[in-house]
């Protein structure tokens, strides 16, 4: 069977991988292509032939996307013609942040107080009604902390505006112990499958490395998370693997946003898992069983950002897996990621540490 792919970054790469030995060949869409997909199949650049959507569509069986921030009316496209993977109302929902915490608030799973705002008026009563400090994101079109900021001084609603002059979600800050996610899974069929939930460690907005499972975790609370998941995933009866990113708190879990896709903190399960989120993607879309996702040991993963710094030495520690895209060096950019694998949760935060010294772009959050 042959997956179109919508994108071309490191999480189509990561499918194919995952999908070539299920006997899956894969196509990518995108403009321009992007390396990390390059030597994994054909692409498909409507920037140099006009009819390459259709050509994709039509070369393909099934299909799916690894980048949200599409115009949905492509997914659309693709989505008349053949099956495509998870539904076009969820890529739109999970595009917009304000409808994603209108939908966690129908299904009442808690949020952190917040408003939309779409003038200098709107964001003005926000902050008098929510009060500092807040985080002000764009609705639309961010990721890794991109159009975000947080606000600790009301005088600043004009600038604010000014700064952004789209429409804004302005939430409380929540006071979190930690951020946690809950990484699943739906078939067809309506099977569900739940990856432990893990820790995740973020600097400026973007995840620099992911405990898994999450040290310390309750019984109760890995009930809670399954059940806000399993809401929505029901809800919209979601195809595929998703991921709900959480605020742990004093008073329980806080769903702060939903990854409609595979995700950055799941993919310590290539090494870590029976069965790689992606792999269960794969099953999913096709409608086949999915794959066990029991812990095969402790893992951290490590996003390499920014700087590659000769990644192959971390192989001389045990335990490590690297996982390269393909990428050229760029500040702030994901190259790769390495998961780290042990017998116990202490040996693992010693290897994190023994990291460090590759790893100067996540020194900041290794040390928190
Ligand atoms: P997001 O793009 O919504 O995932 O936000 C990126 C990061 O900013 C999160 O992982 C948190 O570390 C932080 N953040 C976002 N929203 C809030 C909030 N309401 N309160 C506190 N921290 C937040």
């Amino acid at each position: 069977m042959k997956i179109g792919i919508l994108g071309s970054g490191q999480l189509g790469r990561m499918l194919a991988l995952a999908g070539r030995p299920l006997g899956l060949t894969f196509s990518f869409y995108d403009t321009p292509p992007n390396p990390p997909i390059s030597d994994l199949g054909p692409y498909f650049n409507p920037d140099v032939d006009e009819d390459a959507l259709s050509k994709f569509i039509d070369a393909n069986d099934v299909f799916t996307y690894e980048f949200e921030n599409f115009l949905p009316d492509l997914a659309q496209k693709v989505a008349e013609k053949k099956p495509f993977y998870p539904f076009v109302e969820n890529l739109a929902r999970s595009q917009d942040r304000g409808r994603e915490k209108g939908l966690f608030t129908e299904l009442d799973i808690p949020v952190p107080p917040y408003q939309i705002a779409q003038s200098q008026g709107d964001v003005q009563k926000a902050f008098e009604t929510l009060g500092v400090p807040v985080v002000v994101k764009t609705t639309t079109m961010g990721y890794d902390g991109k159009g975000q900021a947080v606000v600790r001084d009301l005088s600043v609603a004009d600038t604010i505006w000014e700064k952004f002059q789209t429409e804004v979600i302005i939430e409380q800050f929540v006071p979190f112990r930690r951020e946690l996610s809950q990484v699943a899974t739906r078939n067809k069929r309506g099977d569900i499958v739940f990856y432990p939930l893990v820790e995740n460690f973020h600097h400026e907005g973007i995840l620099r490395y992911t405990l898994a499972p999450a040290p310390g975790v309750s019984a109760e609370l890995t009930v809670q998370a399954q059940n806000y998941v399993r809401r929505i995933l029901e809800h919209l009866d979601y195809v595929g693997t998703c991921t709900l990113e959480m605020f742990e708190t004093e008073d329980g879990l806080f769903a702060n946003e939903m990854a409609a896709r595979v995700h950055n903190s799941g993919h310590w399960t290539q090494d870590g898992a029976v069965t790689s989120q992606f792999e269960n993607h794969l099953r999913a879309i096709m409608d086949w069983p999915l794959g066990k996702t029991d812990v095969r040991c402790d893992t951290a993963m490590i996003n390499i950002i920014g700087e590659l710094n000769n990644p192959l030495q971390v192989l001389e520690m045990p335990g490590t897996h690297l996982h390269l895209y393909d990428k050229s060096e760029r500040p702030g950019r994901k190259l790769g990621h390495i998961n780290v694998c042990a017998d116990s949760q202490a040996d693992l935060l010693k290897r994190i540490k023994d990291l460090q010294r590759f790893l100067p772009a996540c020194a900041p959050a290794l040390e928190a």
